[in-house]
């Protein structure tokens, strides 16, 4: 028997604390039950091009589009997004849809933005969730949990007020704990 009601299971977490393999980890499991499955992925995250990639090698195809309207049900029951955070607040629109018709919906994104804020359409859908796997990563630079993002741009951490989202240019991120998450020129609170 197949439920009419949808399911929206949420796996956020900072840089590299291992949200795509936990997402292939869980659509694998409906290959028992023989669910149709589709995952699209943002544009922007250009890395791999049309494939979901885990660090632990796992992979699996992925639709690339631009806007969260591209988002169809179609035929598959099990409908997967990864990097959530790129889609903008209509991203919550679609999947409310999604969960209308009936489907299982998984979300992977950032929880936070490099600025340790919540980030974009993130927190609208944890709190649509049904389930929540807040994942945590390494930090890179004491190796105690890393719950934060850290943007460096040319070796040295981005200030707050670098733009959100930058795209092609010499900035990379890595895994922090909060003791260890620079961001200078925070404001005061
Ligand atoms: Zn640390």
């Amino acid at each position: 028997m197949v439920a009419n009601v949808g399911r929206l299971h949420v796996i956020a977490g900072c840089m590299s604390s291992g949200k795509t393999g936990e997402l292939i980890r869980l659509l694998s499991r409906h290959a028992v039950t023989g669910d149709t499955m589709v995952i699209y992925k943002h544009c922007v995250d250009s890395r791999d091009g049309s494939r979901a990639r885990s660090r632990l090698g796992m992979e699996m195809e992925a639709l690339v589009i631009e806007h969260a309207r591209e988002i169809s049900g179609d035929d598959c029951r099990v409908i997967a997004i990864e990097e959530a955070q790129f889609f903008g607040d209509a991203l919550a629109d679609v999947v409310r849809r999604l969960l209308a018709e009936g489907h299982l919906v998984y979300v992977t994104g950032l929880n936070q933005d490099f600025r340790g804020e919540p980030f974009g359409v993130m927190p609208e859908l944890m709190a649509l969730a049904d389930e929540i796997s807040l994942l945590t990563a390494i930090c890179q630079k004491c190796h105690g949990v890393g719950t934060r993002t850290q943007r460096v741009i040319d070796g040295e951490p981005a200030p707050w007020d670098s733009p959100l989202i930058l795209v092609g240019g010499g900035d990379f991120y890595e895994a922090r704990c909060p003791d260890c998450h620079e961001v200078p020129g925070r404001p005061a609170t």
